[in-house]
């Protein structure tokens, strides 16, 4: 394999970017990372999480498993996985900065985030804005993106009662989950803040076949 693209990009920021067909994208990190993908050839064609549970039959998913669009077209498949200190989300939404005064607001910091946060601990903006940010240039709305992938983002979800539990259950070093696409995408994630664990940077490295 040829690596065709490497970046380090900062916590708490967005990244895009085109892969081809066949190509493998790496996310390399130790905080979660909202990541999610569109067609290159049809920008309305998206990622959608629920197709990607009803097709793979699991709300976990690792190697093997792929990620479906809206219109239940093979996007991508997971080729490595090297989380095994947990597992990655496929309920939640982004963060924003509206999503942390919210908790603010209520008094629920503790119960969402395991501890009370100064003022200056908390962002001023979150995934939310880093996705639309890093999508603006193609010309895909706020409101128009797809509830993403959460990389490295591990839950407790009980079987019975479906209660979500967000944990600070995150890779002890950094640690990669490798996508190969199976058409032409659009690529986005957001390096999340994180609240629980304080988000950290992310490398992003995509490769080809030789
Ligand atoms: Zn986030």
């Amino acid at each position: 394999m040829k690596k065709v693209l490497s970046e380090h990009v900062p916590a708490n920021s967005g990244w895009s970017g085109d892969l081809k067909k066949g190509q493998i994208i790496r996310i390399i990190a130790m905080s979660t990372v909202d990541f999610l993908v569109l067609d290159r050839d049809n920008l309305r064609e998206r990622f959608d999480q629920a197709r990607t549970k009803v097709y793979n039959g699991k709300i976990f998913l690792s190697t093997g498993d792929k990620l479906m669009s809206r219109d239940n077209q093979h996007f991508m498949t997971i080729v490595a996985d090297t989380f095994e200190e947990g597992t990655h989300d496929l309920q939640k939404g982004m963060c924003s900065g509206r999503r942390f005064q919210l908790a603010k607001e209520e008094g629920r910091l503790q119960e969402y985030y395991h501890r009370d946060y100064r003022d200056d601990e908390i962002p001023d903006h979150g995934c939310w804005e880093n996705l639309s940010g890093a999508l603006a240039p193609y010309d895909i709305a706020p409101e128009d993106i797809p509830s993403p992938f959460n990389l490295f983002q591990h839950m407790i979800i009980d079987g019975k009662t479906g209660l979500m539990q967000h944990t600070n259950i995150r890779p002890d070093a950094p640690t990669n989950v490798d996508i190969r696409a199976e058409r032409d995408l659009l690529a986005a994630f957001s390096a999340c803040p994180d609240m629980p664990v304080g988000g950290k940077p992310v490398d992003v490295e995509i490769y080809e076949e030789d």
